[in-house]
């Protein structure tokens, strides 16, 4: 008989606060691609002996808004712990982080899976610093240029041990604001490690604290997973997985790690607990280091900062603050416009869209004509360009103008999918558009009763042969009809004059 199992899954997610400068210095936060290696760092980020760190208020304020978002209790006392390990990415050889007193503790986040709500629980969120950055040099990668803009000119004017190999570190990243998000091992598959994650990211992203770009690296998720008999109670022994740099990652490796364990207990064998990393090529995990235990760490409080007190006004300021979130949008979109799942899902994904549909909705835009106008014709622009909403020339108020001239019949819709494109790049108003390109319809129904007349007297054969009972030649005479407009009658208009015109005997 064969063992049916059941995955465990429990999400540590990192994401780094946009703040303006670091944790404890006053070091600006620098684009860990864009900026120059080891150009935002001070005495206290590198690690220099006697260096004092100060608590930057504004990333508190950041992780309080995550944690009160993810419904965690606010713990008001919180105290900072060191967490001891040496590496090089690690200067003063210890992170500060905190440990036994965490800012947030018992929160929860409602996950749709396969058309179904799952209560993920959330362990805790707390405080901690980032490390700097690590970049392992092969034999010969200097020569052949491998090295970004930057790293390759203080390579070669450093020592020649580089040309061989070695290691680059930048401390830049060093002491940015890290935020940790640890859920409970409520999880039970690939699919819904992503869309819980997915998750996380839009919240933090609706929160601006964080970018959500997880190839930058500012948002790293990691899951520890385990297998166990379906109906156990116990937990079975688990592996933490790690670079993942995508969400189809983390569900594939997640997927793939949950198979490889019920592989190994199937064939009589046990899980070693360790951590795994994703081969992203070979699409399989691999092992890369039994893991520590807690205490190997040494998590001690941190003597030089002092225990931080929030006060219950400061946290009541910040939950009145918060936006509204994708969730709760998401519902009352089809609650009150009647929008589908599927779009509302859509409109929300980013807060700055969510904002722009509800602007064109108050400027008296129909909710759902303004939406298929987003969805079917604005994103495809969007995407074509590689533009965020926050960035392209068409105004709410200049979409929903567009669309009355189409409710109005001043102009067809496929003239107004052409005038769009031209508001999107020339960033004019539909009017101006319209008049400028003689797009508007032909809608006044004495001048196309005048054309149709001079259409019927111009073909008097095709005349009789429809009379005759060619019904057919219908759709000859509205060709007739619009190449006359140059395709600007309004063809509904043409259709309803054209059978009036054609059943008069003259
Ligand atoms: P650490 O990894 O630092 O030891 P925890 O023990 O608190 O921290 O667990 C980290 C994550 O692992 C949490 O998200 C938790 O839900 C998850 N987790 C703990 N035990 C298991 C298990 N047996 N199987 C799967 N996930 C687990
Ligand atoms: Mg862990
Ligand atoms: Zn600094």
């Amino acid at each position: 008989m064969t063992t049916t199992y059941e995955a465990v899954i429990g999400l540590e997610i990192h994401a780094e606060l946009m703040t303006n400068t670091k944790m404890f210095c006053g070091c600006r936060v620098v684009d860990s691609v864009e900026a120059d290696p080891n150009t935002a760092v001070c005495p206290v980020c590198s690690g220099m002996p006697g260096m004092l760190p100060v608590i930057n208020r504004r990333a508190v304020e950041f992780a309080l808004r995550v944690a009160l978002a993810l419904n965690c209790e606010v713990q008001s006392h919180n105290i900072f712990a060191r967490k001891n390990y040496f590496y090089p990415d690690l200067p003063k050889a210890y992170q500060i982080s905190q440990y036994e007193l965490p800012l947030g503790l018992n929160g929860w986040l409602d996950v749709e899976v396969a058309g179904e709500t799952r209560r993920i629980g959330i362990r805790r969120v707390h405080m901690e610093e980032d490390t700097g950055k690590l970049t392992h040099l092969e034999r010969g990668h200097l020569e052949r240029g491998h090295l970004e803009r930057g790293h390759l000119e203080r390579g070669h004017s450093q020592s020649g041990h580089l040309e061989t190999g070695g290691s680059l570190v930048d401390y830049n990243r060093s002491g940015v604001p890290l935020l940790e998000i640890v859920s409970e091992p409520d999880i039970r598959s690939g699919e819904e490690a992503r869309a819980y994650a997915v998750a996380i990211r839009q919240i933090l992203r609706y929160l601006n604290v964080n970018s959500g770009d997880m190839e930058k690296g500012v948002l790293r998720v990691e899951p520890n997973i385990s297998v166990r008999p379906a109906g156990s109670q116990t937990f079975g022994t688990r592996t933490e997985l790690k670079n993942l740099n995508s969400f189809r990652s983390l569900a594939e490796g997640t997927a793939y790690e949950i198979e490889r364990q019920i592989g190994i207990l199937n064939a009589g064998g046990q899980i070693v607990q360790e951590t795994r990393g994703w081969h992203e090529g070979r699409r399989e995990t691999f092992s890369q280091r039994t893991k520590e235990e807690a205490e190997d760490y040494r998590y001690f409080p941190e003597p030089d900062l002092p225990p931080l007190h929030i006060a219950p006004e400061w946290v009541e300021a910040i939950r009145t603050s918060l936006p509204e979130l994708p969730q709760s949008k998401a519902a009352r979109y089809m609650a009150d416009w009647g929008l589908s799942a599927y779009e509302a899902g859509v409109v929300t994904e980013e807060r700055a869209v969510a904002e722009w549909l509800e602007t064109a909705v108050a400027a008296g835009g129909d909710p759902k004509t303004v939406v298929n106008w987003l969805i079917n014709n604005l994103f495809s622009l969007m995407n074509e360009h590689k533009q965020s909403i926050e960035a392209i020339k068409v105004t709410p108020a200049g979409l929903v103008d567009l669309i009355k001239l189409v409710d109005d019949a001043t102009i067809s819709h496929s003239a107004a999918k052409t005038v769009l494109a031209e508001m999107y790049s020339r960033g004019a108003t539909a009017e101006t558009i319209v008049a400028a390109k003689g797009l508007a319809q032909i809608s006044d129904a004495d001048a196309l009763s005048q054309i149709i007349n001079q259409t019927l007297v111009d073909n008097p054969d095709q005349v009789q042969a429809y009379r005759d009972g060619k019904t057919t030649l219908k759709g000859w005479f509205v060709g007739q009809v619009m190449k006359a407009t140059r395709g600007k009658a309004n063809p509904a208009l043409v259709n309803q004059l054209l059978n009036q015109a054609l059943s008069d005997p003259q």
